[in-house]
């Protein structure tokens, strides 16, 4: 059997003014051919699960290409149209194929298009026409729209927020393409699309309104008639018109039933929605509650200034509280300044600088803040993920630097990343365990790693454009009224 594999992932905050372009697929994952086999085998991502399954059952992969850049702006036409392309030219070249396989994440947002999943999704089944099957893992927060559903045959969205499953999905993801090739199968799609747009705040899947709807789904999923059922929280922060909450019930040959469920779960989403509003903590209470603390590490969750949703990663607000009251045993993991990395370059290990740190990208994350400090260490930014997330993944910082401030530790970042992997402090030759308040910034993906190790976890809310609090957006392009922006909808 023949089987295509691609990957091309963006989560995109149309509230970024970082534009995704070709250096920001290089500083993560652009791997072309035979390559991305090895970079993803084995590791805890939908590829990894792809391939195994793909391995394991002898089907021969034509692999095309892997691209995955931290989440920002718009993603550039000039990259998305190569990308695009390649993967159009190469599917071409791998003719006859058997199936496709491709690893999207479903919040996409080129220049000029709303939909970058469905675009592609539409241009790929013209180039294999309607009786190849095409098969896609998407993420938890993918804006799910009725173009992905109509031209792919079967799709899973990540069950669990932090994402914990992506291999366990992209491998059932796999398995499912090749029942549907060997006929014993035939999948039908019903799509829901309330009027939510849950904040990020309260999407975990650990408790709250997340579990309960897939506490709903697996019930259902015991029926033998229903394939896969994905609630998709969906990524509040792109002001497109399929921004918010999608339900995918997946049944066998059955458009009936899967329209029930869709309902069902459709009604059970709407009961629930208040429960997604999210409020944190005033920076100053949160710190202040931090240092009365005896034992540590206490968790500063700075969650509105998370990468991994957009945000710049250089939001200084926790940061200069943390200086003003003079609290020692502190670790700021991580800012993203370039600048101020070089600045440390410079100075050298051991040495005193002075700079300006953070606050640069935007006026939406805190001012810079001037700071003293000594060079505590400098690396080259690579780490491997121990998980659970991406585990066994290379992670890749760029040159990386801790700067310490009154023990205030404050490592530097070149290339953006979300603290999703407490690694991520380890490698710079911090013990995170013996340190008292570790400020990281991510919105939920910390907790698969972090909550283990944690004291205790306070959810600051400080400026950034990864924040619960919506009414902070200026959206003009979604869906109106809508949850919980309209107040005509709380009723
Ligand atoms: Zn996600």
């Amino acid at each position: 059997m023949r089987v295509f594999l691609a990957m091309l992932s963006h989560e995109t905050n149309t509230f970024s003014n970082i534009p995704t372009d070709r250096r920001q697929f290089e500083a993560r994952n652009l791997h072309y051919g035979g390559e991305m086999l090895e970079v993803f085998r084995n590791t805890g991502t939908c590829l990894g699960g792809m391939i195994d399954v793909a391995e394991r059952s002898g089907v021969t992969l034509l692999s095309s290409v892997a691209a995955a850049a931290s989440p920002a702006g718009r993603v550039t036409t000039e990259i998305y149209a190569h990308l695009k392309e390649r993967i159009l030219a190469d599917l071409r070249a791998a003719a006859p194929l058997d199936g496709v396989l491709l690893d999207l994440h479903g919040a996409m947002v080129p220049e000029g298009l709303d939909d970058g999943e469905g675009d592609l999704l539409k241009a790929v089944r013209e180039v294999v026409g309607p009786t190849v099957p095409i098969s896609v893992p998407l993420d938890l927060h993918g804006n799910i729209s009725a173009d992905m559903v109509a031209h792919a045959d079967f799709l899973v969205g990540y069950k669990t927020y932090p994402h914990v499953d992506m291999r366990e999905r992209g491998a059932e993801a796999a398995q499912r393409l090749l029942e549907i090739a060997a006929r014993k199968i035939k999948p039908t799609r019903a799509l829901r699309k309330p009027p939510m747009l849950p904040p990020l705040g309260n999407q975990g899947t650990a408790r709250g309104p997340m579990r309960r709807l897939y506490d709903l789904a697996g019930e259902m999923e015991k029926d033998p008639r229903v394939l896969s059922i994905s609630i998709f929280a969906g990524f509040p922060h792109a002001d497109i018109p399929d921004a918010g909450l999608g339900i995918v019930v997946v049944t066998d040959g059955d458009q009936a039933l899967a329209e029930a469920k869709a309902d069902e779960l459709e009604r059970a989403a709407w009961m629930h929605r208040k429960e997604f509003v999210h409020t944190g903590v005033p920076v100053k209470e949160a710190v202040a509650k931090a240092l009365a603390t005896n034992a540590g590490p206490i968790i500063l969750a700075d969650m509105a200034d998370n990468t991994g949703g957009g945000a710049a990663g250089d939001g200084t607000e926790i940061l200069r509280e943390l200086l003003r009251v003079g609290a020692k045993a502190a670790v700021v993991a991580s800012i993203w300044d370039p600048a101020a990395v070089q600045a440390c370059v410079k100075a050298g290990v051991g040495n005193a600088v002075s700079l300006k740190v953070g606050g640069k990208v935007d006026d939406k994350h805190g001012e810079p803040v001037e700071v003293t400090g000594r060079v505590r260490t400098l690396s080259d930014g690579r780490f491997v993920h121990k998980g659970p997330m991406f585990r066994g993944l290379e992670g890749k910082l760029g040159t990386t630097a801790v700067l310490d401030i009154n023990d205030v530790k404050v490592i530097l970042i070149s290339y953006r990343w979300q603290t999703l992997d407490p690694e991520m402090i380890r490698f710079v030759g911090i013990d995170p365990l013996a340190e008292k308040i570790l400020v990281v910034k991510s919105t939920i993906h910390y907790r698969a790693a972090f909550e283990p190790i944690a004291r205790e976890i306070i959810e600051v809310d400080a400026p950034g454009l990864s924040s619960s609090n919506l009414s902070r957006f200026g959206f003009k392009r979604i869906r109106r009224p809508i949850f919980p922006l309209d107040p005509v909808m709380e009723d």
